[in-house]
Formats: C-alpha cells, sequence, structure tokens
C-alpha cells in the first residue's frame, strides 16, 4: 500500500467519524491514567459510570494513598479486577507522590515505569492527556482494523505498533486510535464486519480477499 493510499484510508475515517476522541471521561492527566487503569477488561462506558463517585472522593494521588484498600475496592467494583486495580492505583500514587512531587509524568518512559500502566495505556495518556503522541495505543479494534486493512500482519500489539508507526505520517499518529475504535465498533466489527457500507473497502485486504 502507498503512502497515499494510507493518508487516503486516514481521511476518509476522519470524515466518517468527525467526533473521534477518546471517550474515557476525566478532567486532568492523572483522573484519566486511573480512568485507563480502570478501563482494562472493562468498558469505557462502565469506567464513566463508575469514576464521578471515585474522582468526587479521591482527586490527588494522596487521596488515594490515604484512601483504606478496602474501600477503594468497593468503588471500583464495577470494573472488574477490583483487586489488582485497587493495588496498582495505590502503588501508581505512591511513586507519583514519592517520586514526581505528586503530579504525573508526561514522557512515555516515566509512565511506563509505573505499576498498571504499559505502554498501550502510556500512549493513550501522553496523547489525550498531554496531547503530545509519542506511538498509537494498539488495542483490540486497532489490532484486528491494522491486520484486516493489511497494515500489519503481526498479533502482537507491540510489533503491531512498530509496523503502524513505518507507514503511518507523523501528524496522523493521534488519528488513527480514536478512528479505528470507532470502526470497529460501528462497522469492522470482530464478528460479520459490515464490509458492503465500509468507507474504505476499496482499500482493504480482507475485503479483496474475500472477494465481498
Ligand atoms: S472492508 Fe470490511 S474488513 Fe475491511 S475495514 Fe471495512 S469492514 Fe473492516
Amino acid at each position: 500500500m502507498t503512502k497515499k493510499q494510507i493518508i487516503e484510508i486516514i481521511e476518509i475515517l476522519k470524515k466518517a467519524y468527525p467526533d473521534a476522541k477518546c471517550s474515557l471521561n476525566f478532567n486532568n492527566p492523572f483522573e484519566l491514567a486511573i480512568a485507563v487503569m480502570l478501563s482494562a477488561q472493562c468498558t469505557d462506558e462502565r469506567v464513566n459510570k463508575t469514576t464521578p463517585l471515585l474522582f468526587s472522593r479521591c482527586k490527588t494521588p494522596s487521596d488515594f494513598i490515604n484512601m483504606e484498600i478496602s474501600e477503594l475496592e468497593k468503588l471500583i467494583l464495577p470494573c472488574g479486577f477490583h483487586k489488582t486495580k485497587a493495588k496498582h492505583i495505590k502503588e501508581m500514587s505512591a511513586i507519583i507522590e514519592e517520586k514526581f512531587n505528586g503530579k504525573l509524568p508526561d514522557t512515555m518512559e516515566e509512565l511506563i515505569s509505573l505499576p498498571g500502566i504499559g505502554r498501550k495505556s502510556a500512549n493513550v495518556i501522553m496523547l489525550d492527556a498531554f496531547n503530545k503522541p509519542q506511538g498509537i495505543a494498539v488495542d483490540t479494534h486497532v489490532k484486528r482494523i491494522s491486520n484486516r486493512i493489511g497494515f500489519s500482519k503481526e498479533t502482537n500489539p507491540e510489533k503491531i505498533e512498530k509496523d503502524l508507526l513505518k507507514i503511518i505520517p507523523n501528524n496522523y499518529l493521534k488519528d488513527v486510535n480514536h478512528l479505528f475504535i470507532l470502526h470497529g465498533r460501528a462497522i469492522c466489527k470482530s464478528q460479520n464486519p459490515d464490509c458492503t457500507n465500509c468507507p474504505i473497502k476499496s482499500y482493504c485486504k480482507y475485503k479483496l480477499n474475500k472477494k465481498i
């Protein structure tokens, strides 16, 4: 696929999903880090229903440090894996307080060093909290669509991200994750993708191979 075609695909998706943005609600980078942690194995919708009460009780890392872990577990129970997530939130808050003067750091390296924050989460935070995209967060939608379109044959998210970074121009890095998530939810679903109504079908390897 040529660079021109890749840009055309992204531009078509930008027209199809003009409001593409992070679907987690947050007021500051620290809240986004908490919301991203809670979103593991959970829908953004459920996280957004859980965080208003949580953030009304805890606004800063020291608030989370001071909260009993049993109380924190109860507050985040709807998001699943509440024990692991509560442990990570407490540990992350302690490190932010001690090492980063109570402020969430704004580099990939520092974010990845925090408990419960992997490369995907760090990419989301760098883009959506700090507006400094460093890579592309590869979630289940980005993985599936990248494989189907033909952007990457890899199955490992980090290898897919490497492939994407080789072909996606820098000024489009900020768009790919949000656009692919919306396209994956609306049309390019895991089961029975609606290829007939897909605006990028003429570029897609999956469709061409299936001759739909
Ligand atoms: S043509 Fe089908 S498989 Fe390809 S991106 Fe569109 S919906 Fe997904």
